[in-house]
């Protein structure tokens, strides 16, 4: 049709050469639905396969009780039976699934309100606010605390919520190596702004912005090192503990807890409800003019629907077994004992693993993009639900299984999780060690 010759088609933006090429052939590894609770297994719908590999369409077979080594059910709370779900059933016929306006409307409950202090509580702080949504709390949040005219220092590794965040602000975004303090020090000192040595402090306010551990890395931040910077130079700290808030930390308090530091030394505490509580959301917590400015001018505050009632009580509920009951302490102490067996048995059998042995998250190196599709296949035909990751979210040559441990895998679990991973690295031959190859 030559009218329709210079039309650019409103998807065209997203037809890269990664989508087209590199995502086509990895992609069988996704797009399998889960019909069952997200816990420790999980049963999958299979997919369709042809001479060109597998498609879109669904088999209707179902691949019942796969062993799931990749939600974030850090402490097994995703499970739909035991007191989590029984109390967010009960709540869920007296307020309904939806709450059909935003907290400064009619959608403030008593709920919403009962959550915050009792989230408050927990990290022993002021004030806290809750967002219906984890990636909204971030993006929305972060341009209500700066704006043009302040300097924000961003972790290399920050989750792209915070980077929307830091790009919706309109600050000066500077990033740092992951991780890396001396990095950060010569950012937050050298001055040079737009190839000007800085004669005077231009910046209103600085921002650090890092997360507990990092989803990707499996690393804990360096919370002390960053926590000196910030006072030395007179900079504000948010730190996201989407992955560390009931994963770290002997009470689940997060990584304040973890190296004994108490919240109030961190300005904006931010955390999800997405993956330790099994539920959704996500909140702030700090002092109370902190907590009171983003309830009256945060756009998730004002403009979005807030939080689901069930989903709500899920968190309380949860919480409360996480913060005052034995059960929650074995539940972290399970956790913790996973991840390291878990790492220390992937690193016998030959893998390189990133990031910190206490970390649930453990990113396992594949280096090759084109090895990770038949990576996942090779773990589900042996029973085994595995998140694999490449490119764009990690360098084209870092591919990984990025494993999650939970505390609801049993260790007869984790063992077969491993001999199935050992057994893989050697069909795969993912023999990468200098010494043998
Ligand atoms: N922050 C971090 C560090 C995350 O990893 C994620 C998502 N996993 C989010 C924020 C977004 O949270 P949610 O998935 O709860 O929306």
């Amino acid at each position: 049709d030559p009218e329709m010759k210079d039309f650019v088609p409103l998807y065209a933006s997203f037809e890269s050469f990664y989508t087209r090429n590199m995502y086509n052939r990895i992609q069988d590894v996704f797009n399998r639905p889960v019909c069952s609770v997200p816990g420790a297994t999980i049963d999958i719908v299979e997919r369709k396969f042809s001479n060109s590999g597998w498609t879109s369409e669904y088999t209707g077979k179902v691949l019942k009780n796969v062993i799931n080594l990749g939600s974030y059910n850090y402490l097994g709370f995703a499970e739909n039976e035991g007191t989590c779900t029984e109390a967010a059933i009960v709540t869920a016929k007296k307020y309904g699934a939806g709450v059909c306006s935003s907290r400064q409307e009619i959608g403030n409950q008593d709920i919403h309100m009962k959550l915050e202090q009792t989230m408050a509580d927990y990290l022993d702080v002021e004030a806290c606010i809750i967002f219906g949504m984890g990636y909204a709390t971030n993006s929305t949040n972060i341009p209500c605390l700066v704006d043009k005219s302040c300097l924000i220092l961003s972790d290399g590794l920050n989750h792209a919520s915070l980077v929307l965040g830091c790009r919706l602000s309109g600050a000066t975004i500077r990033v740092f190596k992951h991780n890396d303090m001396e990095d950060l020090e010569r950012k937050l000192s050298d001055g040079v702004v737009y190839g000007q040595p800085r004669t005077h402090r231009p910046w209103k306010k600085i921002l650090i912005i890092v997360e507990g551990v990092y989803s990707m890395e499996g690393s804990i931040v360096n919370l002390p090192g960053v926590l000196a910077l910030k006072k030395k130079y007179k900079a504000y700290l948010y730190l996201d503990e989407a992955h560390s808030i009931g994963a770290l930390g002997d009470h689940g308090r997060g990584v304040t807890e973890y190296f004994g530091i108490h919240a109030s030394e961190v300005d904006i505490m931010m955390g999800t409800f997405t993956k330790s509580f099994g539920a959704a959301g996500g909140y702030i917590a700090g002092n109370r003019a902190l907590v009171e400015h983003l309830r009256a001018h945060s756009h998730s505050a004002c403009y979005a629907t807030s939080m689901s009632p069930p989903v709500c009580q899920q968190i309380l509920t949860s919480l409360s077994i996480i913060s005052g009951t034995e059960e929650g302490r074995n539940r972290i102490k399970q956790l913790a004992k996973n991840s390291k067996t878990f790492r220390q048995g992937l690193k016998k059998i030959g893998y390189i693993v990133y990031g910190n042995d206490d970390s649930p998250v453990v990113p396992t190196m594949i280096y090759l993009p084109c090895k990770i599709g038949a990576y996942g296949r090779e773990m589900l035909q042996r029973g085994f639900a595995v998140v694999v990751v490449g490119f764009p979210a990690t360098p084209i040559v870092e591919s990984r299984v990025r494993f999650c441990m939970s505390a609801a895998l049993t260790d007869e679990q984790i063992e077969k999780a491993l001999k199935a991973a050992e057994d893989v690295a050697r069909v795969l031959k993912l023999d990468y060690s200098a010494d043998k190859s």
